[in-house]
This record gives structure tokens, C-alpha cells and sequence, in this order.
């Protein structure tokens, strides 16, 4: 039996005020959060701001994660850049990979995000690795070449053992901050897609992986959608900037 788990990807919002008042907000109510592992995932620069507050506060139901990374491992004349090492060294467990915002406005092909996957797992980072097509792809008919490629490219790069400690967040991008969601029904055929993909290669792997479903995912639909039965949590962008949202969409998850 697959943990759900529900990640916040906060994208480029917050101050330190803000970020403080959030991260009250969900220490507070962590406890009502329910069975499903829980992750945060803010701009780099308050990572270490949110780790102390859960820290300080004896939190430990709640893991942080990066939004992005480079493939360069370590450290080196790379201006700009965060590495893998940096983020584990602030205590980062996760780092989301290959979001559809990184793909379209800071042109991330599927071999980057193959490079940085295998980065991220050779630094002991668990990778949530965005997939997902667009509407354009979806209306021509491109919706499973589009996810298989996706897959494909990171499978032929890490090999299927390596997706037992993978995250893939499902993110269809015409749902993502658009307040269109994906029907249940429709997220769940993809899901299964995914896994059906992977179990050709190996269905035992496939059984362990949790997928995550991503595109305005809000406390009134969340039930529903992580109730079928390959959709395994959520990434939540614009709920999971309120505490009580976020926390109402964790304790859907275990509903
Ligand atoms: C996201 O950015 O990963 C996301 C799912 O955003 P939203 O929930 O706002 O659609």
C-alpha cells in the first residue's frame, strides 16, 4: 500500500513575513494533518528559514523540498545556480524536477531533467518529477506520446530501479493555476497510463511509485481525486499557500 503524499510547491511567492506567518500557520495545525506524508517547497532563498521554524517548533511531520536545481552536483563557477549538495546540506528531502513552468519559460528538455533527476538521486534528494501535456497536445490526440517521452527519457537515464525512489507529479498544464481541473476520471486514466508504462519494465517497481496528480488541486476536489486508486497525493500550487487549505487537502488525503 502506496503512502499518499501531499507537497506544496510555493513557485516564486513569499517574504520573510509571509513565510513566517505561513509556516506558524502549519506547525500549528501539523498535527490534524493526517496519515499522508507531508512536504513544502519553497523558493530556495527560505529553505533554511522553514527548516529552522519546523525545527525550532519540534515539527517533524513535515519535509522540505527545492523547487529546481542544476545538474552540476557540487559546487563550481556556475553563477546563479543552486546544486543538489546545497540543498541537502539545508535539509532539503525533495526537489521538484521538470515543472511544466521550468520546461516552458527556462526551456528544460527532457534530457535536462533526465540529467538532473540522476543528479538528484546521486545525492540522496528525492526527485518529484513534473510530467504532463499541454491542452494543444491533449486536443491532437498527443496526451500518452507526450507522457511516454517524458517517462522514457528519464527511464533510459536512471533505469527502472531507480523509480522506487522517485515521486512523479502528474501535472496536466492547461489544469495547473488555471482553476481548471482535471475530472477524477480523467487524472485517473493517466495515472494508470504511468504505471502501466513502468510495469513494462518492471511491475514491481511500478507498484511502489507514487504518483501525484498537480493542477488546481483545492480542499473541494482533493477527496475525490485521491480517491482513485493510482493517484497517490498531491502537488499543490495556490492552496498551498494558505495553511488551512493545505492542511484541509493533507487530511483529504487520508480520507
Ligand atoms: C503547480 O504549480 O505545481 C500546481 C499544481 O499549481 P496549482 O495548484 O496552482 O494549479
Amino acid at each position: 500500500m502506496r503512502q499518499k503524499f501531499v507537497a506544496g510547491n510555493w513557485k516564486m511567492h513569499g517574504s520573510k513575513a509571509s513565510v513566517e506567518a505561513l509556516m506558524a500557520g502549519l506547525i500549528k495545525q501539523a498535527d490534524q494533518a493526517g496519515a499522508a506524508k507531508i512536504a513544502v517547497c519553497p523558493p530556495s532563498l527560505y529553505i533554511d528559514q522553514v527548516v529552522t521554524a519546523l525545527r525550532n517548533a519540534g515539527c517533524e511531520n513535515i519535509a522540505v523540498g527545492a523547487q529546481n536545481m542544476t545538474t552540476e552536483p557540487d559546487s563550481g563557477a556556475f553563477t546563479g545556480e543552486v546544486s543538489a549538495r546545497m540543498l541537502k546540506d539545508v535539509g532539503c528531502e525533495f526537489v521538484i524536477l521538470g515543472h511544466s513552468e521550468r520546461r516552458a519559460m527556462f526551456a528544460e528538455t527532457n534530457e535536462v531533467v533526465a540529467e538532473k533527476v540522476k543528479t538528484a538521486l546521486e545525492n540522496d534528494l528525492t526527485p518529484i518529477l513534473c510530467i504532463g501535456e499541454t491542452l494543444a497536445e491533449r486536443e491532437a490526440g498527443k496526451l500518452e506520446a507526450v507522457i511516454s517521452e517524458q517517462v522514457e527519457a528519464v527511464l533510459s537515464v536512471v533505469g527502472i530501479d531507480a523509480f522506487a525512489k522517485i515521486v512523479i507529479a502528474y501535472e496536466p498544464v492547461w489544469a495547473i493555476g488555471t482553476g481548471k481541473t482535471a475530472s477524477a476520471d480523467q487524472a485517473q486514466e493517466v495515472h494508470a497510463f504511468i504505471r502501466g508504462q513502468l510495469a513494462k519494465s518492471n511491475p514491481q517497481v511500478a507498484e511502489k511509485v507514487v504518483i501525484q496528480y498537480g493542477g488546481s488541486m483545492k480542499p473541494v476536489n482533493a477527496q475525490e481525486l485521491m480517491a482513485q486508486p493510482d493517484i497517490d497525493g498531491g502537488l499543490i500550487g495556490g492552496a498551498s499557500l494558505k495553511a488551512e487549505d493545505f492542511i484541509a487537502i493533507c487530511q483529504a488525503a487520508g480520507a
